[in-house]
């Protein structure tokens, strides 16, 4: 054990999925955690969301019990020509559990979440279980004294705060980062299909590619759709992208009443018959709106810290929102854990933000120009030789399989920690990443 170990009572604001998981990874490192969480999760959003190898290898090392999320495993990821649904671009991932250690998984988000927050508050497992209270809506903290007062009027001083609070982060502006945003240039609406239906209706039975599917997305144009089919294959979400001027929804928010399924099919006068007979029969069709905030400065101040949307808040278009929020956890779990943790918070916290705000916001900006070519998506990134339409802005700066899988966050701790404390970091890796790794972005690691 470090020496100057000592438990933290730990207030995690925000009950979602990077707040599950933070409960998770400190209770684990030895800390007690409560959440408090703003609603009472009774108006969870009913949409996929995946998590590759980098988020499900922390989901394994804190013995979350997966199989609870009814995932699909992906095998591929296939990108249709938006007239015809012919693979422009398809890649494989037969090989990926044998070259990464762990899946690619597609949830439910309601399933993802329960799974998570099982986790963290049942009693089986490492550390004491995390407590949970709802109703609780951060409204100030006083940095000074490390208090936090809710909005029903409850006040609680802890030693560590984390703001999981989301993209509308109240944290993040008592923290004093007012973000630069402005509205993305394409709008999205979502609409859930059954799979059961669509095959009683004749309509082709996506589910059985197990695969993350995209019409269109080449050319810098906005209009995609992205098909993940979840709860081991029953249910098909569909996130439908267009140019926002056919449609604006920056201000509407997740749970407002659904929308006619006829606004959903309207922008799409040209997209291939089968996928949008598919769409025809979605339900559940919700706006999603979407911002995009230039990177922060910094995401910790005094005793606090942000995490998850709250910290680097992403566009949609590499999957990789949840599994930055996973990773952040994982840090703090790995920072305050009983070999490294010498007692100092801020010292901690400043590693934390030297470890996660620079992976984070490359993951962010890559996010933001998969916006509009999806060859910039990690998998489609590497089909530089098998991909007629592939064209990318930089090729040693597209984002790779390999920069988010072969990352060593023990790795990236210890040589931020050292750093800190005036010591040698002797491993031969930078940022987590091993000296030598060829990436197919032509780039080799400390070269
Ligand atoms: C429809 C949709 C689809 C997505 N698909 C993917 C995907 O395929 N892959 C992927 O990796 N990511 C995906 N994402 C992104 C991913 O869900 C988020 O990046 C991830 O949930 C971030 O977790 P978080 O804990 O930071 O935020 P959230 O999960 O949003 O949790 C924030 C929590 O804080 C609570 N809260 C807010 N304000 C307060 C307050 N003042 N006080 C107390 N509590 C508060 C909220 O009620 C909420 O429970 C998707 C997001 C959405 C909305």
């Amino acid at each position: 054990m470090a020496q100057g170990w000592r438990q933290l009572d730990v207030g995690v604001i925000g009950g979602g999925i990077g707040g599950m998981s933070a409960a998770i990874a400190l209770r684990r490192a030895g800390h007690t955690v409560t959440i408090y969480e703003k609603h009472n999760f009774a108006g969870e959003v009913g949409a996929s969301v995946s998590c590759a190898a980098n988020g499900t290898r922390w989901l394994h090392e804190w013995g979350v019990d997966i199989a609870k999320g009814d995932p699909v495993v992906l095998r591929s990821l296939i990108n249709r020509d938006w007239k015809t649904g012919k693979p422009v671009s398809t890649f494989s991932l037969d090989d990926y559990e044998e070259k990464w250690g762990f899946v690619y998984n597609m949830f439910h988000r309601q399933y993802m979440h329960a799974m998570l927050k099982d986790c963290a508050l049942q009693q089986e497992g490492e550390g004491t279980p995390a407590k949970l209270l709802v109703n609780h809506a951060c409204q100030d903290i006083d940095l000074k004294a490390g208090t936090v007062t809710f909005k029903n009027g409850v006040q609680a001083k802890h030693d560590l705060l984390v703001g999981a609070d989301g993209i509308g982060s109240a944290v993040r502006g008592i923290l004093g980062i007012h973000p630069a945003k402005r509205p993305a240039d394409s709008s999205c609406l979502h609409a859930n299909v059954s799979t059961d239906q669509a095959v009683r209706l004749g309509l082709v039975d996506y589910s059985q590619n197990s695969a993350l599917e995209y019409w269109g997305g080449q050319d810098g144009t906005w209009d995609k759709i992205v098909l993940s089919p979840c709860n081991g294959g029953k249910l098909l979400s569909y996130y439908c992208f267009f140019p926002r001027d056919r449609g604006d929804y920056t201000t509407q928010a997740w749970g407002a009443e659904d929308r006619p399924v006829e606004e959903l099919l309207a922008p799409y006068p040209e997209l291939d018959a089968q996928v949008k007979a598919h769409l025809a029969i979605g339900v559940e069709v919700q706006p999603w709106r979407l911002w995009v905030h230039d990177p922060y400065p910094y995401i910790q101040k005094s005793n606090v810290c942000l995490l998850g949307d709250a910290g680097h808040p992403m566009m949609p278009h590499q999957s990789q929102g949840a599994c930055m929020a996973i990773e952040d956890a994982a840090a703090l779990g790995i920072i305050f854990n009983k070999s490294y943790f010498q007692g100092d918070v801020r010292e901690a916290l400043e590693v934390y933000e030297k470890v996660r705000l620079p992976r984070a916001t490359r993951v962010q900006a890559a996010a933001a120009k998969a916006a509009y070519n999806i060859n910039e998506r990690i998998g489609f990134s590497a089909n530089k030789d098998n991909c007629v339409t592939y064209k990318v802005e930089d090729e040693k700066k597209k984002l790779t399989i390999e920069e988010m899988n072969a990352y060593d966050m023990y790795k990236d701790v210890e040589e931020k920690l050292t750093s800190i404390r005036g010591e040698k970091f002797l491993a031969p890796y930078i940022a987590g990443l091993p000296i030598g790794l060829e990436m197919p972005n032509g780039v080799t690691v400390g070269a």
